[in-house]
């Protein structure tokens, strides 16, 4: 069935994709965490890393669902198990991280335990609005990636081209999954140095080989750098922030000018937007021609492109004068 533009922008909700990276200890999994104030977060742990969480106030934690999948160099299940959870309904079981586990199925019909105390199940495509998916980390599954793809391997066997374009392959598919996907969605990985067409050394978020890491940002809506400044955490997501720094965000919230080290503003921002869409689409059954209002999806971002003009290079130059003494 034909649609007009007007109802089909009403019913283009959006869901923000945010990816946040830096290095350790720079306040990233914190920030995603801090979701927690007004979100419920599915939170996908594949390297233990969510002791942090225990920062938050008791309040927030419990809106924090963990499921926890036990990747290891010997027994890859990471990247296994995010295939299979961002295409739809997975039943995990809780002491492998497996879809389906064949071995925790027996387990339950050999003895009186109930599926409910040995599977997690998740429903990706059923989500309420006020939930978010957290993957932690791109990192990990990039390692589990390369852990399955070697897995028959001698210790010391090196990657050949085909096993690089495989690793690519495997992030590309579950990426390109969460781009499409009708729910809010965090990606937490760590920072690699890459270089830009031009040649320039800058840092990028950590997936897959270096070359895939630079076009990373393409999956997201939004990218940002946590950073560790003067002891204290900062968090940049727009673009002007800084030029050897890949951050941007498709709208205009920019975390470093309000100093704000959680990526709430992100999502509250998108929720407003969806809610003046529903408002749109009431209108739209009397006067389905007239529509002000702009999908975020159409709004340029320039992600990709670390230049930034003059004026704001020299306010930098200045700030960064100015802090260092
Ligand atoms: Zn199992």
């Amino acid at each position: 069935m034909a649609k007009t533009i007007a109802s089909r922008k009403a019913e283009n909700k959006t869901y923000p994709k945010v990816i946040i990276y830096g290095a350790p200890k720079s306040g990233k999994s914190l920030g995603a965490g801090k979701l927690a104030e007004e979100y419920n977060l599915i939170w996908f742990d594949f390297e233990n890393g969510s002791e942090v969480l225990e920062q938050l106030p008791t309040e927030w934690q419990e809106r924090i669902q963990l499921v926890s999948i036990p990747d290891t160099r010997d027994f890859p299940i990471g990247i296994e198990t995010a295939l299979k959870v961002v295409k739809g309904k997975s039943k995990i079981c809780d002491e492998h991280g497996k879809v389906n586990c064949m071995l925790c199925t027996k387990t339950a019909k050999d003895s009186d335990l109930s599926d409910d105390e040995l599977f997690t199940t998740v429903d990706v495509n059923n989500l309420p609005d006020d939930t978010i998916v957290v993957f932690d980390s791109l990192t990990q599954l990039t390692n589990s990636a390369i852990a399955q793809i070697t897995r028959n391997q001698p210790d010391d066997y090196k990657l050949n081209y085909d096993d690089w374009a495989h690793l690519g392959m495997l992030l590309d598919r579950f990426l390109s999954y969460l781009q499409q996907a009708k729910y809010k969605v965090v990606v937490i990985t760590h920072e690699v140095e890459s270089e830009t067409e031009s040649g320039k050394t800058i840092i990028v978020p950590l997936g897959g080989t270096r070359n895939f890491a630079r076009n990373l940002a393409k999956y997201f809506g939004h990218v940002v750098y946590a950073e560790r400044k003067l002891k204290k955490h900062v968090f940049s997501s727009s673009t002007t922030d800084s030029t050897t720094v890949l951050s941007g965000s498709r709208t205009s919230v920019d975390l470093q000018k309000d100093g704000v080290t959680s990526l709430l503003p992100i999502f509250t921002s998108a929720d407003k937007k969806n809610k003046s869409l529903k408002d749109v689409k009431k209108d739209t059954t009397t006067k389905p021609t007239t529509t002000n209002t702009k999908s975020a999806d159409t709004a340029t971002t320039t992600n990709s492109s670390a230049t930034i003009n003059d004026s704001v290079k020299d306010k930098l130059a200045a700030l960064r004068a100015r802090t260092k003494t």
